[in-house]
Order: structure tokens, then C-alpha cells, then sequence
């Protein structure tokens, strides 16, 4: 679907007003989100589209009922595994780096190490080029490709924590944190709650990077997405379905990995006295922990923080900035400000506020 050959021949422009005119063939909004005019295809689309290239797996990303996706392999895999064989008429997989004629563009995916398989959606056209960034984070990541500055004019950039006060800390600081309270309350269960895609494997990665080996638990909603991490070569250690597992070991302390949601509701109740852990950007913020009653709140998100994020907006080299979902006034604000940019924000609705809960950031 992807390579149906060109329809039309692309609009003539002369040197002068080349490169205005290739931005806004490049792209535009559209009600069902970010548009590409000169290849024909939408991204990351807020409803079902002719043809989608898709940024990554999570759920106000990745929507069903395309006709056509065009994605990295792995977030293909996740969509059939979320969604059904039948989410999309056809998938075509991208390998990051190839380029790949789209209408009359090239479009290229780079890794945007959010979770396995995300990418930047670069598209070139009539020398100039625009990068979508999805969703992002510049720190390492053992369980996704590292995250790749794209040079571009016009960059389109998240914001999920665009606000100087967030600072995330080192991960492995949030993780000695788990592994002390583990050391100090042997018999306590320690019920982490993480997005089942992508956070509960990072960390339970990093639980392993950091010498923990001990079975870790795995509450049923984890199974099916843990498994195509594994099976994509994220090495996760001696994983137990808390199910089929003896409760009786499981209730006797150790890390029990579950959805956020879960160490609210009745299916808690079956841990006596547990230590109830949190692993997102959000708990940074401690009114949200206390909320949730959140005993350990880690701090550990698939998100730049402020500084990451200016300092990736400054490696592009983009002259204009578009921002979208988060905190998009704060950032605009700097872009204009600080670094004489052009920059708007996009106002999308319909990301991280109703498909993918806050344990996602
Ligand atoms: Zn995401
Ligand atoms: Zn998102």
C-alpha cells in the first residue's frame, strides 16, 4: 500500500519560495492529527486513516481500523498483539534508517528510545525535512534503541514534561531505592505498579541490570506484552506468571510487577500489608503519589525531562517547532524566546489523556 507508485507529478516551485512551499507540503494539521500532502499519509492519526505511519505502540499512538501502517517491525507486533490481526488491512515494516519513497517524499525511521520499537518519523521533501519525534527520551534505555538526534527544519516534539521543574532522576537511583525497601521489608510484598508496555520491562531490566535475580512476579495483564519484549531479544531474567505461580511464595515478599490501576483495586487485596511502588515521570509530583497511596513512589519515566528535551530541540538544528501533547506553552515560550524559533503549539486532543494513562510517562 505504502509503495503504490505516484499519482501526480509534484508541484513545481521556483528557488525562491522552495523551501516555504516544501514545509507546508511536508506538513499540516488535519482533524485526525498531523498530515504529510506530499507523501498522502497521516501520523500517529487520532482516527482511522487510508494510510498511517505510526510512531510507536501506545495506545494514543497507535489506534486499529488503518487501512495501511507503515511502522518499525516491533510496533507492528505490538499492535496485533494489543489489538488482533485485524487491527489494519495492511502492515509494511520499516527497518530504522531505510529510506523508503512515500508519494513524493522519503521517509525514514530513526529510534526514538521511548519504549521497543518507537521511532522519529523523518520525511524529506524537495530539500527540506521534518521530523515527528512521537514520543521521546534521550537518556539509555537496555530494552529499546537509543534514542537518535535527526537533523531537520521543522520538528515536531512532545512535551509530556515541558516545565523546568521536572528533573527526572538517574534510574538506577529510583531503583536502589526498590532494592533498599527490599533489604529493609523481606517478608512485605512489593507491588510495583508500571505501564504494562514499556515501563514494566524497563523495570524489571533494570531490576536485573542492578543484580536483583530472583523470580520476579507478573500479574496477568503483563504476560502477553513481556513475552514479544523477550521475544525481541530484551533478555528479562526468571519471569513468573503470579497466577499460575504458589501465592504463598509470591505473599512472602519479593516484586510483584503490575498496571498501575491493579494496586488499588480488589486484585490487591490478596497481599497482606504490601509496599505499594509506583514507576512513572508523575511521581515526581508528590500529591499524585499520595493520591494513589503510593508508599514508594520511583521515579522513572519513558519521557525527556526539561532539559533533555530543550537540548534535543537544540540538536536538530529546526527552525521551526511545532509542540504537542504536555506542556506545550512553557515550551513554545523558551523556543520563541530563548532561541528565536518559530514554534506553535498543536492542540492536538486525544493523546496521553485517554489512551494512555499517566503510568505510561
Ligand atoms: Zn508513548
Ligand atoms: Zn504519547
Amino acid at each position: 500500500m505504502f509503495r503504490r507508485p505516484r499519482e501526480r507529478a509534484a508541484p513545481r516551485a521556483t528557488n525562491s519560495d522552495m523551501n516555504a512551499d516544501a514545509s507546508a507540503q511536508i506538513l499540516t494539521l488535519t482533524e485526525a492529527g498531523l498530515y504529510c500532502p506530499a507523501g498522502g499519509f497521516h501520523i500517529d492519526p487520532l482516527r482511522p486513516v487510508d494510510r498511517a505511519v505510526v510512531t510507536h505502540g501506545h495506545a494514543d499512538h497507535a489506534r486499529p481500523g488503518h487501512r495501511a501502517v507503515l511502522a518499525t517491525g516491533e510496533t507492528l507486533d505490538i499492535m496485533v498483539a494489543r489489538y488482533g490481526e485485524t487491527c489494519f488491512g495492511t502492515g509494511q515494516a520499516l527497518a530504522y534508517g531505510a529510506p523508503l519513497k512515500v508519494g513524493d517524499t522519503t521517509v525514514t525511521l530513526h529510534p526514538a528510545g521511548h519504549i521497543l520499537g518507537s521511532a522519529q518519523v523523518a520525511i524529506a521533501y524537495r530539500g527540506a525535512r521534518a521530523v515527528v519525534s512521537g514520543d521521546y527520551k534521550t537518556r539509555p534505555d537496555p530494552t529499546c534503541a537509543a534514542y537518535e538526534p535527526v537533523a531537520c527544519d521543522v520538528f515536531v516534539s512532545e512535551a509530556t514534561f515541558g516545565l523546568p521543574v521536572f528533573r527526572h532522576p538517574p534510574p538506577q537511583q529510583e531503583i536502589g531505592k526498590l532494592l533498599r525497601s527490599l533489604a529493609q521489608f523481606p517478608e512485605r510484598t512489593h507491588l510495583v505498579g508500571a505501564y504494562p508496555l514499556g515501563k514494566a520491562q524497563r523495570v524489571i531490566r533494570l531490576l536485573r541490570d542492578a543484580g536483583y535475580d530472583a523470580p520476579i512476579f507478573l500479574h496477568g495483564a503483563m504476560g502477553t506484552l513481556t513475552q514479544l519484549y523477550e521475544r525481541h531479544g530484551v533478555a528479562l531474567g526468571d519471569l513468573r506468571p503470579l497466577e499460575a505461580a504458589d501465592k504463598s511464595v509470591a505473599a512472602r515478599g519479593g516484586v510483584v510487577v503490575c498496571p498501575p490501576s491493579a494496586t488499588t483495586d480488589r486484585w490487591s487485596r490478596r497481599f497482606v500489608d504490601p509496599v505499594v511502588a509506583f514507576a512513572s515521570g508523575w511521581m515526581r509530583v508528590r500529591a499524585r503519589a499520595r493520591q494513589r497511596g503510593v508508599e514508594l513512589p520511583l521515579v522513572i519515566s519513558d519521557h525527556v525531562d526539561w532539559t533533555e528535551l530543550t537540548a534535543a530541540v537544540e540538536a536538530t538544528g529546526c527552525r521551526q517547532l511545532w509542540v504537542t501533547h504536555g506542556q506545550e506553552d512553557a515550551l513554545v515560550h523558551w523556543a520563541q524566546q530563548a532561541r528565536g524559533l518559530a514554534a506553535r503549539p498543536l492542540r492536538l486532543l486525544g493523546y496521553a489523556e485517554d489512551g494512555e494513562p499517566e503510568g505510561a510517562a
